[in-house]
C-alpha cells in the first residue's frame, strides 16, 4: 500500500478529513429503490447553493471535475455557435480547444499565463465578437492566478451576451465567489480541491436561461446535463447514482458551512500569503506577475535556474512533501503548492516550506 506524504501539498487531490472517508464507506441501499437517496441529494444541492450562493439548484454529476467541464460544454454549445475564451492559462485555453471541437466558432482572448483577466478587455470582446457563450476560469490553478470573476461578470452582463461559463473547480470554497453576484450561468465545480472531498463527483450549478439552451441544444450522453433538471422531481437519474459518494460530499459541505465561509477564506489567506512570504525569504520568485494576481488556493513559483525540475521534486518527495509540477508549455517553468481545503493550513504549510529551505540550500 502506498503511503500518504507526510507534507501533502498537491494542487488537488487534497487529504480527505476521517469524518468523509467514514461517511463513504458505510453501506447504502440501491438509490434507485431508496427515496432516502433523493432527500439526500436535495439536501447536499442546498448546502452547494449556499456554498456558491447561489438560487439555482445544482446538477451534481458521477465523475471527476472533468466530467462536468465537457458535460456543461457540450450541453451549450450547438455547431456554429460563437465562443469568446477569456484566458489566463491551460485550462482557459482548454476551454478554447473544446469549444472548437464542438464546431464552435471561438475566440480566444488570452492574457498571458502571468496575470489576471482585465474585465474591460473582455467586455470590449464580447461587444465586438457578440458570443452564445463566454468562458471563463476563476483560480487558474496550472499559473496560480485567481481571476476576478465578479468583474469580469458584471462587464459582460452590461453588454447583454450569451451564456457565462466558469470553472471555480480550484476556488469555491477558499476564495470568496458569489455565482448569482457575478451573473454566472453554469458555474463549474469538483469535490478534490477546496471540499476535501475524493475526485468522483463534478458539479454545476445552471441557471434559468442556461437550462433554457440546455434544452434547445439536445445533447444526449452521460454527461449530458439534461437529465438533472427535473431529477429530483421525476425520482430519475440518468444512471445509478453513488450514494456513498454523495454521503462524502454532505460531510465535507456540513464541515465548510459548520466552519462558516468566512473563516474558511481566511484560513485560505492566511496559509497563501505565508507561503509567499517563506518562498520569497528563500528567493523564490512568484509565477504569477504582481502577488495580488496569486489565488488565496494555491501559490505557483518559478522553478530556480540551479535546480531543474524532476530531480527538485524527487528530493521534496524523498523528504515526505508533495507539490504539484506541471504540464503543456508550464511544464518545468513552475511548480505549485496546494493550500486549499484541508491544506490551507498554516503549520502544514510552514514545515513543507522548512523542507523545502533545506533542498533549496
Ligand atoms: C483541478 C482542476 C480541474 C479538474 O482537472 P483535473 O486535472 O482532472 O484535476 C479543472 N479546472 C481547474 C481550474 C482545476 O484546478
Amino acid at each position: 500500500m502506498t503511503e500518504q506524504y507526510r507534507f501533502p501539498l498537491v494542487p488537488g487531490p487534497v487529504r480527505v478529513p476521517e469524518q468523509v472517508l467514514a461517511a463513504r464507506g458505510r453501506d447504502y441501499p440501491s438509490p434507485d429503490l431508496d427515496d432516502g437517496f433523493f432527500t439526500l441529494y436535495a439536501h447536499v444541492q442546498q448546502q452547494l447553493q449556499q456554498i456558491m450562493a447561489t438560487r439555482h439548484a445544482p446538477a451534481v454529476m458521477l465523475g471527476e471535475a472533468m466530467v462536468v467541464l465537457w458535460g456543461a460544454m457540450k450541453s451549450v454549445i450547438a455547431p456554429g455557435d460563437r465562443v469568446l475564451a477569456l484566458s489566463t492559462g491551460l485550462f482557459g485555453d482548454g476551454f478554447a480547444d473544446m469549444a472548437r471541437g464542438l464546431g464552435a466558432e471561438v475566440r480566444l482572448l488570452s492574457f498571458g499565463d502571468h496575470a489576471t483577466i482585465d474585465p474591460q478587455r473582455a467586455e470590449d470582446a464580447a461587444r465586438d465578437f457578440r458570443p452564445q457563450l463566454v468562458t471563463a476560469v476563476h483560480c487558474e490553478t496550472p499559473s496560480g492566478v485567481l481571476n476576478p470573476i465578479q468583474e469580469v461578470g458584471q462587464a459582460l452582463h452590461r453588454q447583454d451576451v450569451g451564456l457565462f461559463l466558469v470553472d471555480a473547480v480550484a476556488s469555491i470554497g477558499g476564495a470568496p465567489l458569489d455565482v448569482d453576484a457575478a451573473r454566472i450561468d453554469l458555474c463549474l465545480l469538483g469535490t478534490q480541491k477546496c471540499l476535501s472531498a475524493p475526485p468522483d463527483l463534478g458539479i454545476v450549478s445552471v441557471s434559468p436561461r442556461a437550462w433554457g439552451t440546455v434544452r434547445r441544444v439536445a445533447y444526449q450522453g452521460y454527461d449530458a446535463l439534461a437529465p438533472f433538471e427535473r431529477a429530483v422531481e421525476q425520482r430519475l437519474f440518468p444512471y445509478t447514482h453513488s450514494w456513498h459518494a454523495l454521503a462524502g460530499l454532505e460531510v465535507a459541505c456540513r464541515l465548510l458551512l459548520e466552519e462558516g465561509l468566512p473563516a474558511a477564506f481566511e484560513r485560505h489567506e492566511r496559509a497563501a500569503a505565508l507561503c509567499r512570504r517563506r518562498g520569497s525569504e528563500l528567493g523564490l520568485e512568484l509565477f504569477p506577475a504582481d502577488e495580488h494576481y496569486s489565488s488565496p488556493t494555491c501559490t505557483a513559483f518559478r522553478v530556480p535556474e540551479r535546480h531543474p525540475w524532476p530531480s527538485l521534486s524527487a528530493q521534496f518527495r524523498e523528504r515526505g512533501v508533495a507539490v504539484g509540477g506541471n504540464y503543456g508549455r508550464l511544464a518545468g517553468k513552475n511548480f505549485r503548492i496546494g493550500h486549499m481545503g484541508t491544506q490551507a493550513d498554516e503549520q502544514l504549510v510552514s514545515a513543507a516550506m522548512d523542507v523545502i529551505a533545506e533542498v533549496l540550500r
